[in-house]
Parts: C-alpha cells; structure tokens; sequence
C-alpha cells in the first residue's frame, strides 16, 4: 500500500476510452511468467522449504481472513470461489509435494511448486467432465498467489484486499495484456478503470474495455512492472496519461477534473431521448453495438433505435465445446424480443485472429489477421455455420433480425454463404419451423478488395455495413493490435476515406443502405465527416450516442456535403486533419432538445 509519501511518477499510452479514475492498483498477475529455475547448495535446502511453507501459510491466511469478512454481504459466488482456492491450497499436492521436490532436486520453491502445478493440470486436462476440467484455473490462480509471495512481490494486505474485492469500483485493473476473451469476463464487474502495456486503438480488447464504459489506457508499454499492487493511481482515459502516487496537489485538480466529466455526461442524458435529427431536417439512425445479449440494456438506455452489430463470437468464448442450436437462439431470440421489432443486425462468427475460443483451441495460423477468420472460418466448417444460421433463422421469427457476414472479399464467398442460408431454411421448413422468410442478408465492407468492388458486393446484398477497424488495418498493413504501430493508424488516410465514400456511392447507386460501424462511428470528432458523406446509419458503443448524437443536432446538412466534399479531394493527411477538426464544433451543451 502506498502513502501520498511514495514517488510519484506518469506514464503516457494510448486512451482508449474517455474519463478519469482515481483508485487503487490491482495487477493482474503473470508471476508464472516470471519463474526462474536456479539450483541450491544441500546446506540451504531446509531453508528453503521453509521459505515455501511460509508463503503457503501467508496465502492461506490472506485467504481465510478474505473469505471471513466476505461473509458479510459479498455475492455468494465470491466466497464459494475463493472456499475452492482455500481447498486447493490444503491439498497435500500443493503444500507438500513441492517440498519433496525442492528436496531431491535441490532448486528453488518456485520452480518446484511450478513443476508441480504443471503435473497437475495436466491431471486436470484428462478430466472428461468439462467443469471439472475447467477447475485447473483454480489451481492456476493459487499457484500464481504463492508464487507472487515466493518473489516478494508487493500485494495488498489481506484487509485490503478484503476491502477491495467488495470496491472494485475503485480498483484501476492493471494488465501486460488481456486477450478479448478475458476483457469480456470483466462485464460482470465494475472495475474503475483499465491499462494495459501494449495493444492497439481498435484491439477487440480497446473496444471491449471502451464498451464498460470506464476510462482505459492501452500501450503503456511498462505499466505492469513499474507499478505495484495497491498503489493509488489517476486514470485519465482523454489524455491517455497514469499518474501514479499523485501529490495532494494533482489529486484534487483530478478529483475537480473528475466531477466536471461526470457533469458533462449527466448534461448529455438531456438528449437521450431527442431524435437524430439535423438542422435542416435529416435523419440519421443510431444504433448500437453489442457482445453479449445484456448489452440490450446500456443500448436502450442511451437511446439506440437498433442493433447495428451484435458481434456473436463473444458467446463462443472462454468455453471448450461450441455453443449449440438451442443455446445460440436463446441468445439471439433474447436480443431480438428486447429490441421490440427494432433492427437486430446480428453478424455470423467472426472467430480467428485475435478473437479465439480460448487458448487451447487456437486457430493456428502464421498471419491470424490473414488467415482463417470470420467467414473464411464459417465456410470451412459447415457444421458449425449451419447451426448459427438456423439459430438466426428461428430468432427471425421474433423480431426484426437482420444477418450480417463478415469479412467477405470475393462474390463467391457470398454465393456460397447464401447457398448454406438456403440449406438451413430448407431444413426448418422440413421441420415446420417458422423463420423470416424474407430475411435481410448483409455483408461487412472491411477488406480494401470488397470495398473497390462494393457494387457487386451491393448488387447481391440487401445492406452494407463498414468495419472501419479492418478497412484501416487492411488498408493501411497496421496490425491493429500492435502498439507499434498504432501512431500510424489513421482513420483519416485519404486512401480509407475513399474507400468509404466508394461503398457509400455503391449503396446510392444500388439503392441499398450503408452503414458504419466500426469504431470511426462512434467518435464525435468524425460524425459530421461521415455524415456528410452521406452515411445515413451509424452503430457504435452505447456508451458513444449521446456524443454522436449531440453533433448531429448541431449539423447543416448543406454544409456538410460541402465540407465533405473538400475533405475528400485532400491528399494528404496533414491536411485532412485541420480540415476536419473545422467540422467539428465545441459541444453545446445548453441546447435545447427537440422533440
Ligand atoms: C470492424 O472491423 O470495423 C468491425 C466492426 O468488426 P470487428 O471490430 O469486430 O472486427
Ligand atoms: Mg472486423
């Protein structure tokens, strides 16, 4: 635990997500990584043991006092989770055998309690029954805390941590890296904030972290091992910046900083209920995008008239077996019957890349941003397409769902996604089960080549939809989870913006709409750019509406074509830039909303 005493220090990343929290540091741990193997001299073997006895019996300890407090008032969940760890750790296996292991191998007690933690969840692995298999995390989890002692890492005291377990509102989440697949896990929780050492803008983790809603940092670069468990930092999402042990001073501008923040958003609740409507009379649809079907609940309250992406693979992960038909329509009916007839865009499994099941079952591939993903994945496995899309098929019937495929690059892949669309139909009208039949199919503009080619695209789709997040990264080759590279990833590059406004024409031409909804839809900065450019439907967190939606009340339509139009002709960023920052005006928050 730290004092207002302790060096303070900044960091600067990449803000991911706006605000400001002040709270406390919790690490999450990657001690396994940094086991090392050394030998010992016989004369300091029993020292050794000791050594690892003690740091059993302060864990076990750490363990006991936060599952006695807990009983007070914390979720029943909690407790039983940490009883489990508890048992784990009086288990001879983990208590006693590293010592027999120190002993004949004379190394030191965290290489021994690794090695048996190893042998372990191998044990674990063999299990048929798949919640037991998925205990080996348990053992994983308190093997971690004993290693953290055994390195003489600092950690928050047991009361602490008591106390901070039942605040994790005011606990700043403290990562090297966090795959999507754990980012999710963190929607059950309100953590106050979220930093990570490396990662890109639009990384599926940035967009999870920014869809809680709370103030993250990515591409800190050094942020896991410069601070400590406990430490009291600031968050400043807009800024990207961690202040680590803050003097008084800097926490109370913070704190002032804070308040004005939280002020500004409640202003923004006014319009929530105000239609999207500009000056001169456009409207404009806001939808928003989900991950999980309890997202229909932020979504509806911010105001979103649809769901323009509900980004299925999310439901897929952190489990070994697939979900099945009746699991996976639960779901989608479940968002659909929330949204009350309202657009549902649901897009079939965009798996691959950075967004895997879980570890063990990674789709290998040299280049996972090139190779088998989303529906190169799909129609590779029939099987597991085919019972998405009659899960799709049988929600259709309760509500207005629409189907969108992802990463689409060649008309054949769309022949064929149709041809699977038709086999399933087929197969629920054999079985008499009822589905739009008239469902709308639509295709993710996200590969440079589908763009280029969007009116062949638009010609045989009822919608298109533009992942801005893939078309940057395709088009400009940056990996969009590499912080590397992340300067250099420009939403602005005249070549992308092209790219958009040629899908925009496609849809025009065609007479089908075309939607955003990668996270350029989501920044205020951009909205009167986009709209201008004729986009007509924007989907983005719904922690994002308000703010879009602001600059849409404030917009001339006449004077936004216009704008666009200059932008487009540009060349060269550096002159993009100030160019669009002219569209964008300071919001006025003491507008008066329309009804
Ligand atoms: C995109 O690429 O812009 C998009 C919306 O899809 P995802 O971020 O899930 O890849
Ligand atoms: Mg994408």
């Amino acid at each position: 635990m730290t004092s207002l005493s302790d060096p303070s220090f900044t960091l600067h990343g990449v803000g991911v997500s706006s605000g400001i929290a002040i709270g406390h540091a919790h690490l999450i741990s990657h001690a396994l990584l940094e086991v090392v193997h050394y030998q010992l001299p016989a004369h300091l073997i029993d020292d050794e043991i000791k050594r690892f006895s003690d740091a059993i019996a302060t864990v076990k300890s750490d363990l006991e006092l936060i599952n006695d407090s807990l009983r007070k008032n914390a979720p029943a969940e909690l407790g039983a989770f940490i009883g489990t760890h508890l048992m784990m750790l009086n288990d001879k296996s983990l208590s006693e055998s590293p010592k027999s292991i120190i002993k004949n191998e004379l190394c030191n007690a965290e290489w021994a309690i690794k090695l048996q933690m190893d042998e372990i969840v191998e044990q674990f692995e063999q299990i048929e029954d798949t919640y037991l298999r998925e205990r080996k995390q348990d053992v994983i989890q308190v093997v971690e805390r004993v290693i953290k002692v055994l390195l003489g890492h600092p950690s928050l005291s047991s009361e602490q941590q008591t106390s901070a377990l039942q605040q994790e509102r005011k606990l700043i989440l403290v990562a090297h890296d966090i795959s999507p697949a754990d980012a999710i896990q963190f929607k059950q929780h309100e953590f106050a904030a979220f930093i990570t050492d490396v990662g890109g803008v639009t990384s599926h983790t940035a967009i999870l972290a920014r869809s809680l809603n709370i103030p993250s940092i990515v591409a800190l670069q050094k942020a896991r091992d410069l601070i400590h468990d406990g430490e009291l930092i600031i968050v400043d999402g807009k800024q990207g910046v961690v202040i680590v042990n803050p003097d008084k001073s800097i926490l109370t501008e913070y704190k002032l900083r804070q308040n004005q923040w939280e002020l500004e958003q409640q202003k923004l609740q006014r319009i929530k209920s105000t239609k999207a409507v500009t000056l001169d009379g456009t409207n404009i649809d806001l939808f928003a995008n989900i991950e999980v079907p309890e997202d229909v609940v932020s979504a509806k309250a911010a105001g979103a008239t649809g769901i323009g992406l509900y980004r299925t693979e999310f439901l897929f992960m952190n489990r070994r077996e697939m979900p099945d038909e009746e699991e996976q329509f639960i779901a989608y009916k479940k968002v659909a019957e929330a949204m009350n007839g309202a657009p549902v865009v649901i897009r079939t499994l965009d798996l691959g890349a950075d967004k895997q099941m879980n570890p063990d079952t990674v789709i290998e591939c040299a280049n996972p941003a090139l190779g088998l993903r989303a529906i190169r994945y799909c129609l590779a496995e029939p099987q597991i397409f085919h019972t998405q899309l009659r899960a799709l098929l049988r929600a259709s019937n309760f509500g207005s769902i629409k189907i969108l495929i992802p990463m689409l690059s060649t008309l054949a892949e769309l022949r064929q996604t149709k041809l699977s669309l038709e086999r399933a139909k087929a197969s629920l009208r054999k079985q008499n089960i009822k589905f739009d039949e008239n469902i709308a199919l639509g295709g993710m503009i996200e590969i440079p080549a589908a763009a280029i080619n969007a009116e062949a695209f638009a010609s045989e789709l009822d919608f298109l939809s533009i992942g801005t997040n893939d078309l940057i990264q395709y088009t400009l080759a940056i990996d969009r989870t590499d912080d590397a590279v992340a300067h250099l990833y420009n939403p602005l590059h005249p070549s992308v913006l092209k790219l958009i406004a040629m899908t925009i024409k496609a849809g025009e031409k065609l007479g089908k709409s075309v939607s955003v909804c990668g996270e350029m839809a989501g920044e205020a900065k951009l909205t009167k750019l986009l709209i201008g450019m004729g986009l007509r439907q924007l989907s983005m967190h719904p922690s994002h509406i308000l703010s879009v939606k602001q600059q849409i009340l404030h917009s001339q339509m006449s004077k936004l074509n216009k704008g666009a139009k200059k932008v487009l002709a540009l060349t060269d960023i550096e002159k993009i830039e100030p160019a669009v920052a002219k569209f964008y005006s300071a919001s006025n928050l003491r507008l008066k909303p329309r009804h």
